[in-house]
């Protein structure tokens, strides 16, 4: 069997924000993202500086609000609802997750639709289940482009997502099944993965669970995406056993390399949009 064609993740992200950058310089709007941390976890504040020079490499402002832990939920709030009223800042981000004496439910929910680029709000989250416009939450949709730019399309192919978070699993599942694939979403609790694995044509994983997807849970030809980042022995590695794996995929993501670059690219492109948006509605 041949080996995998890569899913290269990185490349296409780079292509696409150049294309992102000469569409805004064309465009003559300045799209503003602010992001939002509260706490100190090294995770959260390397995510965000990535974003931060992914907005300056395309031309988008960005501005990074860091408070302490100890912030209150009704302080943030006041922070959200001053973010949502300038005009002037397009997109809101706030970093997940959050320390746990604030309620991340009502945080997102505070954020208007239209600057949600993260598409955490549950007014987007409804969109998607409708298939109408909206914001798609980043990941989800940075796997969508991913797959179309390989000409992977999902209609009448079994897929099956691993993990039903809100910001991964379930949209993910959301978006396969409206480009009409048949959608399975297996957790933490589904008994015999495997038995859904093996007749799946398409695996999404983001259990955040190192070399959970082995080569004897797949079928050959099919397309795996990994989402997972996990860190074993100091080095980066994701859900899937990727050695064995690719030799009896079709197509295969890298980790790194493969979804998270097309993350924050889906971000960048998703902050252009709600600059667009909002700056039509103030013509
Ligand atoms: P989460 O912890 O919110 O959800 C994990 C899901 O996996 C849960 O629904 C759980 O039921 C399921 N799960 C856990 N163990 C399982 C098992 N053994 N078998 C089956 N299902 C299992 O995590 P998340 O936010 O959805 O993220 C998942 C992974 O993806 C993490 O590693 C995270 O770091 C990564 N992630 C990557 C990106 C990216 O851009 N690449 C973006 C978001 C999340």
């Amino acid at each position: 069997m041949s080996p995998a064609t890569i899913l290269n993740g990185k490349m296409l992200s780079e292509k696409r924000l150049d294309l992102l950058h000469d569409e805004i310089e064309k465009s003559g709007i300045t799209p503003c993202l602010v992001t939002v941390i509260v706490g100190e976890d090294r995770a959260s504040q390397m995510y965000v500086r990535m974003k931060h020079t992914a907005c300056e490499r395309v031309g988008i402002e960005s501005e990074g609000l860091e408070y302490s832990a100890a912030i209150t939920e009704a302080d943030l709030l006041n922070t959200i609802q001053r973010l949502n009223q300038d005009p002037d800042i397009h997109g809101i981000l706030v970093q997940l997750p959050l320390p746990e004496h604030i309620n991340t439910g009502h945080i997102l929910r505070a954020v208007a639709p239209e600057k949600d680029v993260d598409g955490f709000h549950p007014v987007n989250l409804g969109l998607l289940l409708e298939n109408e416009p909206g914001f798609r939450p980043c990941t989800p949709l940075g796997i969508m482009t991913l797959l179309a730019e390989y000409g992977i399309d999902p209609a009448k192919k079994r897929a099956v997502v691993i993990g039903r978070s809100t910001d991964v699993g379930k949209p993910i599942a959301a978006l396969l099944l409206n480009a009409d694939a048949t959608v399975t979403i297996c957790h933490s609790k589904t008994e015999n993965i495997n038995a859904y694995t093996k007749e799946a044509d398409i695996i999404v994983s983001a259990a955040g669970r190192p070399h959970m997807v082995r080569a004897d849970m797949i079928s050959p030809g099919c397309v795996v995406i990994d989402v997972g980042i996990n860190h074993v022995d100091g080095k980066l590695c994701g859900d899937v056993d990727f050695d064995e794996v690719s030799k009896i995929a079709s197509a295969i993501t890298p980790v790194p390399g493969g979804v998270g670059p097309m993350t924050i690219v889906t971000l960048m492109e998703n902050t252009f949009k709600a600059a667009l948006n909002i700056s039509c509605k103030h013509v």
